[in-house]
């Protein structure tokens, strides 16, 4: 297999990449593929000297505010409060979702604990749906069946960036009243029907933990689509205060209104964020070489019934987050991770569901079966994949796949 990878792909890394030194992992002395690899873009420090400088660096200041009004504007979302990750922005949805011991929040069991864990905080139950085969979404046929009076939220998660069929879901919600919640941690810069992930929701939770797209180290933002949650918004994430409205000048002191918490990141955090943010275009066509790459190098190997590659439903533009391969059974996945470990290649496999977590079994329940998650979270296996990855490792990654399952 050879790959020539286009001079565009260079430039820009080479031009982006000039600011840091190349980390030692990809000198070739050495073979050994990270699992994830960051691009870093180039205004990252000097954004964080220009917040440090300023020495305002609590949450709130000039960087945190660019974030937000790039990231509404982006995402084409009424408002965007800034928050320390995924998990806080999703703890705030569940405060703002009003939850009452024993309401219950549909989701699907395929996804990180934070899904679950920030309803089950408020003592709600997590309701497990199953997800559908092709896109490993919750499944919009089964949800219906799962609602019950105590039904409150629809948690939807767009796994590895590839939308919800959000009108199905919608629709249901309005339906029977009830908040959908978008767990967009991986769904930054995705769209449905050409309308953005994070848009469709009345809440939004992004992430921009180390291991996502665009990444702040630790990171997130709570997308605000419903305008009658954002006063409650501001004011739980600031520890339960109406401190936002006095900065506005809108009060002549603040205090204690409501629940809250402190989910403000600080302004450093914003300032490495705004840089990654303004290359968020760059950073996403980087990853979308190396996930077209790999998806036509195993088209052959789908159509011999080894494996099966992910699946793009036709109105949904993903942001290629994750590249995942179904293997034929967790033995075969299990002999092939070791194959490409022995090669220097870190590959992953993804969640354990929820439904059968020990967590999830003490505080969650199911409806209905859940066949599909169960099938397929034993074979699935996630490759590299990475901004700063170069097309020489994806092409590593490429023939030692091949080499073992071809
Ligand atoms: C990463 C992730 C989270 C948690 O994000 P943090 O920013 O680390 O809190 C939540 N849900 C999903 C689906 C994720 O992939």
């Amino acid at each position: 297999m050879v790959y020539t990878p286009s001079d565009s792909r260079l430039d820009r890394q080479s031009k982006l990449q000039s600011a840091l030194p190349r980390s030692a992992a990809t000198s070739p002395a050495q073979l050994s593929i990270p699992f994830n690899n960051p691009l870093i873009t180039g205004r990252e420090l000097e954004y964080i000297r220009q917040a440090l400088t300023s020495k305002r660096t609590a949450g709130d200041g000039f960087f945190t505010q660019q974030c937000q009004a790039l990231l509404t504007q982006q995402i084409g979302a009424k408002t965007t409060l800034m928050t320390h990750s995924c998990t806080a922005a999703l703890e705030m949805a569940a405060l703002l979702a009003d939850l009452q011991p024993g309401d219950e929040v549909i989701m699907p069991s395929y996804t990180f604990v934070s899904t679950a864990n920030a309803f089950v905080l408020r003592g709600a139950v997590p309701v497990f749906v199953d997800i559908r085969p092709d896109t490993l979404n919750l499944d919009e046929s089964k949800v219906e069946a799962a609602i019950t009076p105590r039904t409150k939220v629809i948690a939807p998660v767009h796994y590895a960036g590839v939308s919800c069929d959000m009108d199905s879901l919608m629709a249901i919600a309005r339906q029977h009243n009830l908040l959908v919640v978008e767990d967009a941690a991986q769904g930054i810069f995705s769209a449905y029907q050409n309308r953005p992930v994070g848009s469709m929701g009345h809440l939004a939770a992004f992430s921009f933990h180390e291991t996502k797209n665009i990444v702040s180290g630790e990171g997130g933002a709570l997308v605000i689509n419903d305008s009658a949650l954002l006063e409650r918004a501001e004011i739980i994430r600031e520890k339960g205060t109406n401190r936002s409205k006095f900065f506005r000048g809108e009060v002549d002191k603040y205090t204690w209104v409501d629940l809250g918490s402190s989910y403000l990141p600080s302004d450093i955090i914003c300032a490495f964020l705004l840089a990654q943010l303004e290359q968020g275009d760059c950073i996403i066509q980087q990853r979308m070489e190396i996930w077209n790459y790999y998806h036509q190098a195993f088209a052959a190997l789908e159509q011999r019934g080894i494996l099966r590659r992910p699946s793009i439903p036709a109105d949904c533009q993903h942001n290629a987050h994750i590249y995942h391969l179904l293997t034929e059974s967790l033995e075969v996945r299990t002999a092939l991770m070791a194959h490409l470990k022995q090669q220097g290649i870190q590959s992953t496999f993804h969640y354990v569901p929820l439904h059968s977590a020990p967590a999830g079994l003490q505080y969650g329940c199911t409806s209905g079966n859940l066949s599909v998650t169960e099938d397929i979270s034993d074979r699935l296996v996630r490759l590299p994949l990475g901004a700063a990855m170069t097309m020489a490792e994806a092409t590593c990654v490429v023939e030692a796949v091949l080499e073992f399952l071809g």
